[in-house]
């Protein structure tokens, strides 16, 4: 871990203002800035694995730009997320739309380099098809990953015009793979129609506990936290964060909007706690801003990486929700 004093943190917004001034991650240093990094922010401009609108591919430069108000001081967490520990932008993985496996290549390899240098990433996609070679370099460092998935879809689907990987297959494949801790993966904000009852049931064996979205109203969101903990426990914890799991109110710039969704409250509610888990990883996909407004869905997403980042912070135990 590096000390406190050495870290480089944002740009002074005193100094240079907001709307100027560097385009990485709320305006922390470039990877090639720092030594090393306890976390980097990579962003994975990849959406050819979408199945209904395409755009996500512009979701690493939208949510960098919608998260330059970040400012350093988390009151609830009680942290300094970008002092307390070393963060860098590390930039995109370039990879290939045009090829799907070529692409996953290209993030497995890309992946591994930017942690040559850093002990922990956020990932900010692109579709969800990225979660897949993620996972695999989690399970390499860590073995089998407790997965927290937030989505309004299982995304346990099998093929898509009989292609295997895609936005709508990363766990069953991470399940096949055994990259997955199937006692302690779920999937939180399902809502909305399925295929068949049977989608339900394959869920349930590849691994995964579903607190859909329905259930949020008589749980509440610190109904949802104690269950996550309870399943999840101190197992190295990888969160996959599929914006649609908002519901389209507080997030409209995204591929497969659904009806019945979080409030952007109760997701960061949720990711707040997050720092009584041992986070290992984390990503968060399909934000496509070319259905976005007024930068909705892209501050949405900023908020999330800035609580889970937060939750990545050494603390005090205690310290925190
Ligand atoms: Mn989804
Ligand atoms: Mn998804």
């Amino acid at each position: 871990m590096t000390t406190t004093k050495t870290n480089r943190g944002p740009t002074d917004a005193t100094v240079v203002p907001r709307y100027g001034g560097p385009s990485t991650f709320a305006r922390l240093p470039r990877l090639d800035e720092v030594e090393r990094t306890d976390v980097a922010i990579v962003g994975v401009p990849f959406d050819s694995g979408v199945s209904y609108r395409p755009g996500a591919r512009f979701g690493p430069a939208h949510i960098r730009t919608s998260s330059k108000l970040l400012r350093n001081y988390n009151p609830v967490q009680d942290v300094e997320p970008f002092a307390d520990q070393q963060v860098a932008d590390a930039g995109d993985i370039a990879c290939n739309p045009f090829d799907i496996q070529d692409a996953i290549k290209q993030i497995d390899e890309g992946v591994r380099g930017v942690l040559d240098t850093s002990s922990k990433l956020v990932t900010i996609g692109g579709d969800h098809t990225i979660a897949l070679p993620l996972l695999r370099v989690m399970h390499e460092m860590h073995g089998e990953i407790a997965v927290v998935h937030f989505d309004a879809h299982l995304d346990t689907w099998d093929t898509y015009f009989g292609a295997p990987v895609t936005h709508g297959t990363p766990f069953r494949r991470a399940s096949e793979e055994g990259l997955i801790d199937k006692t302690a993966s779920m999937h939180v904000g399902i809502r909305g129609p399925l295929y068949s009852r049977q989608d339900l049931t394959d869920d349930q064996v590849l691994g995964f506990q579903v607190i859909g979205a329905h259930d949020m109203d008589d749980m509440g969101w610190r109904g949802a936290v104690e269950q996550i903990r309870a399943r999840v426990g101190d197992r190295p914890t990888y969160v996959s964060l599929d914006i649609d799991v908002l519901d389209p109110a507080f997030a409209p710039g995204t591929g497969t909007p659904e009806a019945g969704g979080l409030t952007s409250r109760e997701l960061l509610n949720i990711l707040r706690s997050f720092g009584q888990l041992n986070l290992v990883g984390a990503d968060i996909v399909e934000v496509a801003p070319a259905y976005d407004h007024a930068e909705i869905t892209g501050v949405a997403a900023a908020h999330a990486a800035y609580e889970l980042i937060s939750a990545m912070a050494p603390k005090e135990a205690g310290a925190h929700v």
